[in-house]
Formats: C-alpha cells, structure tokens, sequence
C-alpha cells in the first residue's frame, strides 16, 4: 500500500514507456517497479534465496499478479462491475493481431538477423579481447564496442515487442470513440509503444553504424541490418506520426 510521501515520490506510469533498463535509468528513484523490484529482490536476499531461480521467478509472477488482480477487482467494484461476468474467451477470441502486417514482419525478421548477428560480433569481440591481452589491439576501441554491442542486444528484440503493442493499440483504436489525446485510449498507448521502439531503433543505429565503421569485415552483416533499422523507423514514422509528440511520464514532462 502506498503513502502519501509515496505517492507524490512515484510518477505514474513512467514504467509504461521506458526501455526498462533499469541499471541504466536515472529515474529510478521516482519509479514504483524498480522500487518493488528492489524490495523483492532484498528480502529474497534476507531468506537467503537466489532471486533468478526459475521457482522464485515464478513466485513473483504470481504474487504480482495477484496484486494487479486485486487492483483489477477493487477498481471494477467501485465502478459497479462484475469481472466474474465477462465473458473472458469472447474477448480473446476478438483481440487485435497485427501479425500479417508489414511493420511487425519487418521488426521480427530484424529481430532474428540481429540476433544472429550479435552472435557473430560476439565470437569477434571476444577474440579482440585475446589480442588486446596480446597487445595488439587499442583497448579503448573494444569498450566503445563491448557497449554498441549491449545497445544492439539489449534493443533488438524490444522494438519488435513495442511495434507489435503499437499495431494492437492502433488496431484496438479503430473500434474505440476516444480520441487520440485521450490517455486512456488504445491510440494514445499505441503512440507511446511506437515512441520507445523509434527511441531504441535510433540507438541501435547509432551503435550499428559505430561497429561498421570500426571493422570491415562486418560490413556485409550490419549494411542489410542498417537498411531495416532505417526502414523500421520511416514505418513507425509513417504508422504513427502521433509518436513525436506523445510525452513520456517522468522522460518528456
Ligand atoms: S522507469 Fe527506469 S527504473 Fe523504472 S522500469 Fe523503466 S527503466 Fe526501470
């Protein structure tokens, strides 16, 4: 339960469109998952159990899923509805699937290639690492490449999660009667999605641009990867114009 200090401590909502890289975030303090997150993992610490088991994994999930039920439940009742009376398989059976569209067929086959990718740049790095040992190699060189390879690998598959979000936001939107500006509508949510893959489609081609540059023999892999990191962002560009403008809680406000 929050208290008041908490509650003017917490930005609502500023997890809902970060890149969630938590160990990079310099909003952590104002923001409630990383806190609960913290605390899980500190009194897992306390117990003297391993926070990352699957067991544990697992336990969480379930307990922070019974919390957002009772949450669900309290919510529903103050507004005089009946959860129990939904009918849950009709819904499913009626949600948004953007999987034939262009732009998520496009972020997943680039999801897949960059994984293959990061594979190679991996094998490279690690053998650059030896020479560097060796004395062979700037050492400063490997760093700057070590983190383009994080960017890559961190965002690879989140862009394809946040434009398939996006495409459901915007699917969902067209049987909606809210506006785009409202923030409860699909339309406002799928702009936000759209906005955290722009952001992490940027950097990753920053840092492929950055590895291209640094090494010739990769020039074959990452050239077909920029031309769909670039094609990505014109799509979400074109599919979303309502992106640039869209204020992320807590990182544009
Ligand atoms: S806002 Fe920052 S701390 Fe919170 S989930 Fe996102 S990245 Fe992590």
């Amino acid at each position: 339960m929050l208290n008041n200090y908490d509650e003017e401590r917490f930005i609502p909502g500023i997890y809902n469109y970060c890149d969630r890289w938590c160990e990079r975030c310099n909003m952590t303090q104002r923001c409630l998952l990383y806190h609960k997150n913290s605390r899980r993992e500190m009194e897992h610490r306390l117990k003297g159990e391993d926070s990352h088991d699957w067991d544990i994994v697992l336990q969480d999930l379930h307990e922070s899923f019974q919390e957002t039920l009772e949450l669900l439940r309290k919510h529903a009742e103050e507004e005089g509805i009946d959860l129990d009376a939904i009918d849950t398989e009709a819904i499913i059976s009626e949600l948004a699937d953007p999987s034939d569209h262009p732009l998520h067929i496009k972020a997943n086959k680039y999801m897949d290639d960059a994984h293959k990718f990061l594979e190679k740049l991996h094998n490279i790095i690690n053998e650059d690492i030896e020479n560097i040992n060796a004395g062979n190699t700037l050492a400063e060189d490997i760093e700057e490449i070590k983190e383009c390879f994080e960017v890559i690998s961190w965002y690879h598959m989140q862009i394809a999660t946040k434009i398939h979000r996006a495409l459901c936001g915007k699917m969902e939107a067209e049987e909606e009667e809210y506006g785009e500006s409202d923030e409860f509508s699909s339309m406002h949510d799928a702009n936000g999605s759209a906005k955290v893959a722009h952001h992490g489609l940027i950097r990753t081609m920053d840092a492929l641009t950055k590895v291209y540059e640094w090494n010739k023999s990769l020039h074959n892999d990452i050239m077909p990867l920029l031309i769909d990191v670039y094609g990505l962002i014109n799509g979400v560009d074109r599919e979303f114009p309502g992106h640039k403008n869209f204020k992320r809680p807590g990182f544009d406000e």
